[in-house]
């Protein structure tokens, strides 16, 4: 954007991803002025390469030491592939630091509209009322400053749009929302969720997932092709770029800065009221500037982190609207690693080659420390599992040549599960600015120090027995149990570092993700979350960042922002 243009918008948001594309939906659609600053180039439906198969690949998507020459962080995961590297950040580029004996990796770290969400697995659950209020049950941390309730017409709002296939459990650990036709489940989920539920009393339930079953605002139902993390030329799966920051610039409101790295907030001293941002254009690595009588970011927790440290200035000098103390702290991911996989060998459905791909697999509910049930002894908190399961080919077949050949193709039922569990939110666990790095662009960078403690260790060995337990009961056979402990951030579901809470001493933003001391700055991606439940916070993230706009449009009439 030329700095000759000094247009104040109404506001102004960093980030396009899940939260920032609905910041920019509600607003621009309600009539203000927004400027929307994202640190990548638009997304476009030339980049998706979901139907391209490995041979018209180069590297017949067998790149993984290319791609790890730049992103030997970002190329760990199987989301980071031959075709859409590039939409990650290079690691080279862009570091970060971690203290001494604290190992921390930071995945999923995307540098194109859409954010995340053009790779995100989509799974989206609703918390419950004892997310909200988990605090007043086990004593531990704080509760959040809004019940089920304040966001649940938030959640509707937000699904209806996404479009959302799910099944309705009645199940109060995962509340029931506006959902689309559940996508189907294959024979061995089938068994495995009836006779865990029969034996058990355990919930197992078909992906609740950001896919459409039915065509919803002109994007048609998903053709089950299956690598969605490539991009989606059908829209059927929820990506902010073609979505919500669509529908945002079709109003003519928003003013899309594509390949602008945020850096720091510029502040009116005086009114103690943010003014615009400092970006650095990532082609020229120029500054500019961008002015709005509002700031949101959401620019994914940690890089708005990172903003707000960087924007300390003589008034915050601990980082912007950190008169509490506590911005960069309580920092939570999910902990995961353990789970299991049987198989049943009495049923008979055999493996096809060309799909249908499903691009969803089922979801076990959490069953731990529940208002009505036991506590465990060894944790508080709970976990859930992903996992899914089917007919696949047999590769362990004994024996060799037509016999093998045979009980391959014949091959093999089976189901595994893997468990996402709650982290619990520790002062100690935190981010803070590395003064000695700086990225490419001159920004300083994060340094972590995190680690996952005795609590996480025991959900982790419960959860491992519990795993096995569902697969016997279920009647699989040859239980395989997976058992390690994944270093902290290594599942990119990051919460916390801002949180929310009415006691400007003890929370960075109010119940509205809007700053104490700022009142014109809001957060609104998972920054404010003051715990994080087991269940993926995406949705939440979407739920509270338009509920966070409606106040934002309140306090402008009532004069205040
Ligand atoms: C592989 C993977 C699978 C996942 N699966 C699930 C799942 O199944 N369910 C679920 O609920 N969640 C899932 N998540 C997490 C989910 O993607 C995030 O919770 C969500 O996208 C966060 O939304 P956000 O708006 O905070 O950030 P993002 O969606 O990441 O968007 C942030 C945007 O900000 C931009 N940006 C970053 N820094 C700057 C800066 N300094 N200046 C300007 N722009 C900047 C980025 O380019 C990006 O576009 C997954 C994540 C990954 C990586
Ligand atoms: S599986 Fe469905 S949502 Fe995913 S890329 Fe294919 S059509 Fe799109």
């Amino acid at each position: 954007m030329p700095q000759s243009r000094k247009q104040v918008f109404d506001a102004v948001v960093v980030g396009s991803g899940a939260s920032g594309g609905w910041a920019c939906k509600r607003l621009a659609e309600a009539g203000l002025k927004v400027a929307l600053l994202d640190a990548g180039p638009p997304q476009e439906d030339k980049n998706f390469t979901e139907h391209m198969a490995p041979f018209q690949m180069k590297y017949r998507d067998m790149a993984r030491a290319l791609i790890l020459k730049t992103r030997p962080i970002q190329g760990q995961f199987y989301e980071c592939s031959e075709t859409n590297y590039q939409w990650f950040a290079n690691d080279l580029e862009e570091p970060f630091t971690t203290y001494p004996g604290k190992p921390f990796i930071w995945g999923g770290r995307l540098r194109i509209g859409g954010g995340r969400t053009n790779v995100w697995g989509r799974l989206s659950l609703r918390y419950s009322e004892q997310d909200f209020k988990a605090a007043s049950f086990d004593g531990y941390g704080v509760d959040w400053p809004i019940s089920y309730k304040d966001l649940a017409p938030y959640y509707d709002i937000v699904e209806q749009y996404v479009g959302i296939a799910g099944q309705a459990e009645g199940n109060p650990v995962i509340p029931d929302g506006v959902f689309q036709p559940a996508m189907p489940m294959t024979c061995a989920e089938v068994q495995f969720r009836e006779r865990v539920k029969a034996r058990l009393g355990w919930t197992v339930t078909p992906g609740r997932n950001a896919n459409l079953t039915k065509s919803l605002n002109g994007r048609p139902a998903c053709h089950y092709c299956g690598p969605c993390e490539r991009g989606c030329v059908t829209h059927s799966y929820f990506n902010s770029s073609f979505t919500t920051v669509a529908d945002a610039l079709k109003t003519g409101n928003c003013t899309y800065v594509p390949n602008a790295m945020a850096y720091k907030v510029l502040m009116d001293t005086d009114r103690n009221r943010a003014k615009g941002i400092v970006y650095i254009d990532r082609n020229t690595r120029e500054p500019h500037e961008v002015f709005g009588r509002s700031l949101i970011l959401c620019a994914q927790t940690y890089e708005s982190l990172r903003i707000l440290l960087n924007s300390a200035n003589r008034q915050y000098p601990n980082g912007l609207a950190n008169s509490s103390g506590i911005l960069g702290h309580y920092l939570m991911d999910h902990v995961a690693g353990v789970g299991a996989s049987g198989e049943f060998p009495d049923i008979s459905a055999r493996p096809t080659i060309n799909g249908p791909n499903r691009p969803c697999g089922i979801y076990v509910a959490r069953f731990r420390n529940l208002p009505n049930g036991p506590r465990s002894k060894g944790f508080i908190r709970g976990y859930g599992y992903e996992g899914g399961g089917g007919a696949g080919f047999n590769r362990n077949a004994p024996g060799f040549g037509e016999q093998y050949t045979q009980q391959f193709r014949e091959g093999i039922n089976s189901v595994d599960i893997s468990m996402f569990g709650e982290v619990l939110g520790r002062y100690e666990n935190f981010a803070d600015i590395d003064s000695d790095v700086t990225d490419v662009y001159g920004i300083p960078v994060l340094r972590f120090h995190v680690t996952h403690g005795e609590n996480e260790s025991a959900m982790l060995r419960d959860a491992a027995a519990a795993a096995a337990e569902m697969l016997e009961t279920a009647g699989a056979r040859n239980i395989r149990s997976i058992d390690r402990h994944l270093p902290p951030g290594r599942v990119r579901h990051e919460v916390g570092v801002a949180r929310m809470g009415g006691n400007p001493k003890t929370a960075v933003l109010n119940q509205f993700q809007q700053s104490h001391d700022v009142r014109n700055l809001f957060v609104t991606d998972a920054s404010g979350f003051p715990s994080n439940p087991c269940q993926n916070p995406t949705l939440t993230i979407m739920a509270l960042c338009v509920r966070s706009c409606d106040h934002l449009m309140e306090e402008m009439r009532r004069g205040n922002v």
